[in-house]
């Protein structure tokens, strides 16, 4: 078996990091093009402008249309393309990032990841999901190159809604549980390869540092302040998850996710909030003891993080529903084949349960 693990080029991170962008991005490229929505541009444009001019890159900002579509994409490649830009600078959340890569793909050059919040694993991947101009899914895009730089400052981040950041917990705590099933199972990573002992110990890592440093790492998020916890989980939701996602492949948590975006009562939910309901279906899958998946649910409480279907916004479960959500989830092109042979009857009955272990401890 082959196994592969691929990364971003440099990863940076801290308490006022964007001071950093220009001399990083000048050893890059002589002009860069920024884009983020106009919250975001709000935010960091001025900083990142000031850091990029101050190092001598030639910079453009274009206000970012909020979906990664397909003719925002070409918006902006005809955009960097009529500029010359060397380098093209993604800031906000995934869908900014997402389109910043799309065009980059098009356009060539250098690109750069600026996350504003912690709550995707999108600045460190070398994909992107593509929406319809109406923010509908419509497919992945991969690439063959990662980002060159991810830069992620801590003081930008704590500055975003502390739910954010919890949904990255929820995302980042999959990560661990799902690679962990991959590689038990001798699955796939997301190269179509086999996973190294790196990414399987990194995706452990990324679960340690969230038990250990998550409850106070949003309580000082809670308070706009960044701390050494908040710079952990900002790793582990960042460039942990993102590795071990990638590298670690992905199993049933996510198909679950997937399977509930069925559900319009859901569609409020964040993708780590579904994601977290998806972690406790797993578990139950895989037939973890009940300790153990107590542990995982008094975590997700702690955080305020949804553990039944009902916070998740599904007032009423009927077995219809929960049925096209476990046919969902098992499609054929679903990751949860990469480390499980189950039915859909086994997912419905693993989303009850966790369903009534999770209300039992809310
Ligand atoms: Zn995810």
């Amino acid at each position: 078996m082959i196994r592969t693990f691929e990364s971003p080029a440099a990863y940076v991170q801290g308490r006022n990091a964007t001071d950093q962008l220009g001399e990083r991005v000048a050893a890059l490229a002589e002009s860069a093009l920024v884009i983020g929505d106009s919250d975001v541009l709000e935010i960091v444009g001025d900083d990142a402008e000031a850091s990029l001019e101050g190092n001598g890159v030639e910079t453009a900002i274009e206000e970012f249309g909020r979906e990664s579509s397909e003719v925002e994409i070409d918006r902006i490649t005809e955009m960097a393309e009529d500029l010359g830009a060397e380098a093209i600078i993604g800031a906000g959340g995934g869908k900014a990032l997402d389109t910043a890569k799309a065009v980059r793909e098009n356009a060539g050059g250098a690109m750069i990841s600026m996350p504003t919040i912690a709550s995707t694993d999108a600045p460190t991947s070398s994909l992107s999901v593509i929406y319809s101009e109406d923010g509908e899914f419509e497919r992945y895009w991969f690439y063959d190159d990662h980002p060159d730089l991810v830069l992620a400052d801590t003081s930008v981040i704590v500055g975003a809604p502390a739910r954010f950041f919890r949904s990255g917990i929820s995302d980042a705590m999959a990560t661990w549980f799902e690679a962990d099933a991959v590689h038990r199972a001798n699955g796939e990573n997301f190269f179509g390869d086999g996973p190294t002992h790196a990414a399987h110990r990194l995706s452990k890592l990324c679960y340690e540092l969230l038990r250990d440093h998550g409850a106070s790492a949003v309580e000082a998020v809670e308070a706009g302040i960044v701390t050494e916890s908040v710079e952990a989980v900002t790793e582990a939701n960042t460039l942990l998850s993102g590795l071990g996602f990638e590298n670690g492949g992905i199993a049933a948590a996510h198909s679950v996710h997937n399977g509930l975006t069925q559900l319009e009562a859901t569609h409020h939910a964040t993708h780590g909030e579904k994601v977290n309901f998806g972690i406790i279906t797993q578990l139950v899958l895989e037939g973890r003891d009940d300790a153990f998946i107590d542990d995982v649910i008094d975590f997700s409480v702690e955080l305020d993080l949804p553990v039944t279907l009902e916070e998740l916004g599904v007032e009423e479960q009927s077995t219809g529903d929960l049925d096209r959500v476990a046919e969902a989830a098992l499609a054929d092109e679903e990751t949860i084949h990469n480390a499980f042979d189950v039915t859909a009857d086994d997912v419905r009955d693993a989303m009850v349960a966790a369903d009534d272990l999770g209300g039992k401890r809310v």
